[in-house]
Order: structure tokens, then C-alpha cells, then sequence
């Protein structure tokens, strides 16, 4: 029996990974559960997973908590990320919030020397240098959960150590892939909201129609596979079913890589629409094209850079990201405004997680200048 801490529950991620802990009630169980304000959804899971410890990250007064889940201990606040990355007894941390919430519990999670899964990428895009120095110091590799991520590392695992002389990351494109930049110009937060292939929270679907996503993965895979950015290539691959080369071949479906990630070294046996070769028919690449997606070109150069200016990537594109989804910026605003707040951003080489969070609050609020700015002007 194996103990997981989920962090972020009630997203994409969480619901996912609880759907496979119910499916396997005698090998998991779960010890803490957080959301940041989905309480409804948050009071039912702990109903029926039963944990020790549950959290809200916007806290609501205990009054509001139903008598039937104040069996566990509920903590309210940032301390709940905390108490369930590293103080109540796991074996593993599965970390699924979203933006560089993330860092910290990951960090927190390693100094407790828990088992990290870890879905989060902005914590890799932020601090890489930080968790894997961490993860290395207590000898215990952090289990990717994300898609492309999770099959590198399976292809790895019949690598005999040898290290990969080059990555290529796989991209579906996203919901843009066919569209002009003129179209994209205007392009609604609904249309960018529907992704073809993947069903994800709102901030990782955005990421994916700028492709922004696929390039904080660059930056994930250098930091999880120790493999410089030149030689990270990305493709795009329309059927989202080849996941990295070496191949790992699987239908776009996240249970797959979370169950990877939670059975390691063991695979669960998974009832989800497998692969068919011929229904499939073929699979096709494309150069991804960067003037259309200036945020892939911007990952590299901020990775290129390096120090704190990944971070300030991922500071400026939260902000941008979020504006966008209020309607507040349209589309291409969101990598004009990444790339001027990376352009301005004092550089450190070697950040401390205070430099990180520093860079993040400085570049966040930038970004949130820059955006009044815009739309004042309408
Ligand atoms: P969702 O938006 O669906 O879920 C995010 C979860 O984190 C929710 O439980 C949410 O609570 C909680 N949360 C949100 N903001 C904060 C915060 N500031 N502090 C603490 N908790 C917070 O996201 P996804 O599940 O789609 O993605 C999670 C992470 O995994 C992201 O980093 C994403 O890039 C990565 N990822 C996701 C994939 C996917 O298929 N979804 C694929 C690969 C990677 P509440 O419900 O209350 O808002
Ligand atoms: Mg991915």
C-alpha cells in the first residue's frame, strides 16, 4: 500500500490521478488533498478518499466546512500546500497545481525526501537548477507527468544509462495550427480554449494554442533529461500519438502517463481506448512555425539566457495568460508582453528560490502594468 499527497485535486491532473487511485483502492491511499477555491468538488472528494489532511489555498472560515469532512484536519491558506507536500506521512507527492504555486511545494516535498510526480512544469521552467539539485540530493528522480516528458523517460528506462544525444518534443499545434496570424489576431478565449486533442485546466489549454506550452517543455526536458536546449528539437505531430523519439505510442489520454508516474516501476493496467494502427491510418510532422507561435522562440532564447530569466518567462506569461482569459488583451498580446517583460528583466545568473520568487513578483507586476496600459486603451 502506497500513500499519495495530491496537490491541486480538483484540476485536470488531480481528478485524473483520483480516478486511478479508485480503480486501485488496495495499492493507494490517499493522505492530503488541496484545491485552491473548488470547495464543492473538494468536499466530495475527501467524502469519499478519506484523507488526513485537506486544504483550501484561499481559506474560508471553518463555519463553512460541512460537519460530515471535518473528520480531517483542514488547513487553510499557502500552509496547505506546505502541510500536504512535507509534513503529513507520504510516500508520494503528486503535484498538480498550476503556475509557480508549484516551486515551493515541489521544494518542500524533496526537503521531506517525498517520491515527487510531478505535472507542475512551471516549477522545472522557474527553478530547475533547484529542484534537481534537491531531487539529486536525496537520490530520488523526480516521475514526469507530463505527456511528452513521462514517454522520454519510459524510453529511457531501456536505455541501459546511456544518455540521449538528442530529444525531439512532439507538439499537436494546438487549436491555431491551421489558422492564419491574422485570424489569430482576434482569436476569442473560446475558440482558443478548444483544444483538438486534450482535454486540460484553462491555463495550460492557452499555453498550448501560443505554444508557449511547448516551450516551457524544452525547458522541463533540459532540466529533467540534463540535455542543453540545442539539442531539445519540437515537431509538430497533429495526432498528439507519438510522445517523444525513441517512440512511446499511446492515444492522447493523461491517465496514461499519470499512471506511469504513480505504479513506477510497475505498470497499472489501464481500461482506455489503446492505439489502433490502421484506424489511425498515418501520422504526420510539421516544422513548427515561429512566426505564428513567437513563444517557442522566446522559451529557447529565455533558456538560452538562463539564470532567472526562465522565470521571468513564465512570471510575464501568468499574468498575460490570465488577462487574456478575462478578455482584458487579445491573443498576440500575450507574447508581445513575454517577450518585452524578458527583454527588461534584471538578470541574475544564479537565483536563490528567493531570487525566483523575487524575479516572479517584480515580472508579474510588470506584466500587470503593461496590461492596464493596454486595455485602457482599448
Ligand atoms: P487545472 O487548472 O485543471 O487545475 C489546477 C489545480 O490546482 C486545481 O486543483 C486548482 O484548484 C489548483 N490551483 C490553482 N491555482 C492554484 C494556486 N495558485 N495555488 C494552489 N493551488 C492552485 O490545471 P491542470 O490540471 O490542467 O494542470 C496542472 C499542472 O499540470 C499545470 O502546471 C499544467 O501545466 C500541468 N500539466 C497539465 C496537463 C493536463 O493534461 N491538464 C498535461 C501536462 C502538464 P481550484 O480547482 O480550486 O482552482
Ligand atoms: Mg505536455
Amino acid at each position: 500500500m502506497q500513500t499519495i499527497a495530491i496537490l491541486g485535486s480538483t484540476g485536470s491532473i488531480g481528478t485524473q490521478a483520483l480516478e486511478l487511485v479508485r480503480l486501485h483502492p488496495e495499492e493507494f491511499r490517499v493522505v492530503a488533498l488541496t484545491a485552491r477555491s473548488s470547495r464543492k468538488k473538494l468536499f466530495e472528494q475527501v467524502r469519499e478518499f478519506r484523507p488526513e489532511v485537506a486544504g483550501l489555498t484561499e481559506p474560508i472560515p471553518m463555519s463553512e466546512i460541512p460537519e460530515d469532512v471535518r473528520f480531517c484536519r483542514w488547513v487553510m491558506g499557502e500552509e496547505a500546500l506546505r502541510v500536504a507536500a512535507a509534513e503529513v506521512p507520504a510516500d508520494m507527492v503528486l503535484v498538480s497545481v498550476v503556475g509557480i504555486a508549484g516551486l515551493q511545494s515541489v521544494m518542500d516535498a524533496l526537503g521531506a525526501n517525498r517520491q515527487v510526480l510531478l505535472a507542475n512544469k512551471e516549477a522545472l521552467v522557474t527553478g530547475g537548477h533547484l529542484v534537481m539539485d534537491a531531487a539529486k540530493r536525496i537520490g530520488k528522480p523526480i516521475l514526469p507527468v507530463d505527456s511528452e516528458h513521462s514517454a522520454i523517460f519510459q524510453c529511457l528506462q531501456g536505455a541501459g544509462g546511456n544518455q540521449p544525444v538528442r530529444l525531439l518534443l512532439t507538439a499537436s499545434g494546438g487549436p491555431f495550427r491551421t489558422w492564419t496570424r491574422e485570424q489569430m489576431q482576434n482569436a476569442t478565449r473560446a475558440q482558443a480554449l478548444k483544444h483538438p486533442n486534450w482535454s486540460m485546466g484553462a491555463k495550460i489549454t492557452i499555453d498550448s494554442a501560443t505554444m508557449m506550452n511547448k516551450g516551457f517543455e524544452v525547458i522541463e526536458a533540459r532540466w529533467l533529461f540534463d540535455t542543453p536546449c540545442d539539442r531539445i528539437n519540437v515537431v509538430v505531430h497533429p495526432e498528439s500519438i507519438i510522445h517523444s523519439v525513441i517512440a512511446q505510442l499511446a492515444c492522447p489520454d493523461m491517465r496514461e502517463p499519470i499512471q506511469f508516474a504513480i505504479g513506477f516501476p510497475e505498470r497499472l493496467p489501464l481500461a482506455n481506448k489503446k492505439l489502433d494502427f490502421a484506424e489511425l491510418g498515418g501520422i504526420t510532422f510539421f516544422k513548427p512555425d515561429t512566426e505564428k507561435f513567437p513563444a517557442l522562440a522566446l522559451a529557447y532564447k529565455a533558456m538560452e539566457r538562463g539564470g532567472n530569466i526562465p522565470c521571468a518567462l513564465n512570471a510575464a506569461n501568468e499574468a498575460a495568460v490570465a488577462a487574456y482569459l478575462h478578455d482584458r488583451i487579445s491573443f498576440y498580446w500575450i507574447t508581445d508582453i513575454v517577450g518585452e517583460c524578458i527583454e527588461c528583466t534584471p538578470f541574475i545568473k544564479e537565483p536563490s528560490v528567493e531570487d525566483i520568487f523575487k524575479t516572479n513578483e517584480e515580472i508579474y507586476s510588470l506584466a500587470q502594468r503593461k496590461i492596464e496600459g493596454i486595455a485602457k486603451k482599448g
